[in-house]
């Protein structure tokens, strides 16, 4: 079946278009028919860009009001008679959604009734700034397309599985049950990817192994997976804690935001934008949020930029030591997303005095699997070291059809 994968933030729509089935999923045979993204919604020069299997790539600049038009043009975009896929928008049989905030509702992907879609609402409160673009996806997609089945995937879901001295905060325990403060979790469908890859190519049953998989992209975040649940992960209440991100501060005292409130004079507004995009790599070395441009930066010897990197790295290393030990012994620890599968400096840095926990980098083979697939530890190395580019459209789609034919119902 054909399944549209829909991603709709506030002023962008990402899609893509699989081709997938029960079997497919099984046998590895699902296909990308065609991917985009439309962006600068509600602007007169809104970028529309799509690359169907074996076609051209189209890119036009021209307005897109609002989201409904955004979803209309995709489905457009989708049937053109040159470069599109398909003939009709009746071929799609399923919308995969993905969705920022499932909260405690969700442990895992549902297909979208009318009370999956009150329960969807009740966590708009925890994700004020993705959930309702995310839920205006479904309801302009469910009016453009009939009858068509539509599943949410929940970028929490995942971490659902964390226990209690995980995710509570040492606050007073009211902040939990009265307003839901805890740890969640995030980038879950990208972290399920990894973990349920290796155990696929390397052949171990999801629940024989413990993994640490590392996902650092412009967000990044890592997470602990022991026997196939996740017994902890860096990102929290929201996904400003943990590792440093491009723009992201991650972990820091809290008690640094009362010091700049109070002496700065400094309002929540001005320092939610420190914190979430003026901190991390950027703020750090003063150039740039993106991992590229600082290595460039570092080789050329700017020491600020390398600065920035040395924090970052070092950073995911005291993670991956701890979650080893909360783990009691790891197996496996994946590296994904634009950085973990691209930059061989990072995975460096990220890797040196692993060898404390068993993990030895073979340097050669850091190099050979760069955006690829592949493991890059010694044959001795006790812990293996690997590379997993992630696939989270591929999930979103997995689930779709589960849930359609019945695998998967929520609780
Ligand atoms: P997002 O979280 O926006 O999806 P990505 O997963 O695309 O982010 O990752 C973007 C980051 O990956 C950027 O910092 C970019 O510099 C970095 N990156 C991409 N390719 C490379 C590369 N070859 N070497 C180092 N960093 C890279």
């Amino acid at each position: 079946m054909k399944v549209l994968v829909l991603n709709c933030g506030s002023s962008s729509a990402k899609f893509q278009l699989i081709e997938t089935s029960l079997e497919a999923i099984k046998d590895g045979s699902e296909r990308r028919l065609a991917k985009g993204v439309i962006e600068k919604i509600g602007e007169e020069t809104s970028i529309q860009r799509m690359q169907c299997e074996g076609k051209e790539p189209v890119k036009k600049v021209g307005p897109i009001p609002n989201h409904s038009q955004a979803i209309q043009t995709i489905l457009e975009m989708l049937a053109d008679s040159e470069h599109g896929i398909i003939e009709d928008k009746s071929e799609i049989a399923a919308v995969g959604h993905r969705v920022v905030h499932g909260g405690e509702n969700f442990t895992h992907s549902c297909l979208i009734t009318e009370d999956v879609l009150a329960k969807m609402k009740e966590c708009i409160p925890l994700a004020p700034l993705h959930n309702p673009h995310n839920i205006k996806g479904y309801e302009i997609a469910r009016e453009l397309l009939g009858k068509t089945p539509h599943v949410a995937v929940f970028d929490t879901a995942f971490h659902q599985t964390m226990p209690p001295s995980s995710y509570i905060y040492a606050l007073p325990y009211e902040y939990y049950t009265e307003k839901g403060i805890r740890r969640y979790g995030f980038h879950g469908t990208s972290h399920r990817y990894v973990a349920r890859r290796v155990a696929r190519i390397y052949n171990i049953p999801k629940d024989k192994f413990n993994i640490i998989t590392v996902h650092i992209g412009n967000g990044a975040s890592i997470a602990a997976v022991k026997k196939g649940n996740v017994i902890d992960t860096s990102m929290g209440f929201t996904p400003l804690e943990g590792l440093v991100m491009g723009t992201r501060c991650g972990d820091i005292d809290p008690a640094i935001l009362m010091f700049l409130l109070s002496n700065d004079n400094m309002d929540a507004n001005s320092l939610n934008k420190i914190l979430n995009k003026k901190s991390g790599l950027l703020g750090i070395s003063g150039i740039s949020n993106d991992m590229r441009s600082l290595e460039k930066a570092a080789d050329e010897g700017n020491e600020r930029a390398r600065l920035a990197i040395d924090i970052f790295c070092y950073r995911i290393r005291k993670y991956i030591g701890s979650y080893a030990v909360a783990m009691g012994g790891v197996h496996y620890i994946a590296f994904t997303a634009g950085i973990g599968e691209n930059s061989i400096i990072v995975r460096e840095k990220s890797c040196d005095g692993l060898e404390a926990i068993g993990a030895i980098i073979d340097h050669d083979k850091n190099e050979e699997t760069s955006g690829k697939e592949g493991i890059f530890s010694t044959e001795d190395s006790k812990v293996k070291l690997c590379v997993i580019p992630t696939n989270e459209e591929m999930v979103i789609a997995h689930d779709t059809v589960e849930s359609v034919e019945g695998l998967l119902r929520c609780k």
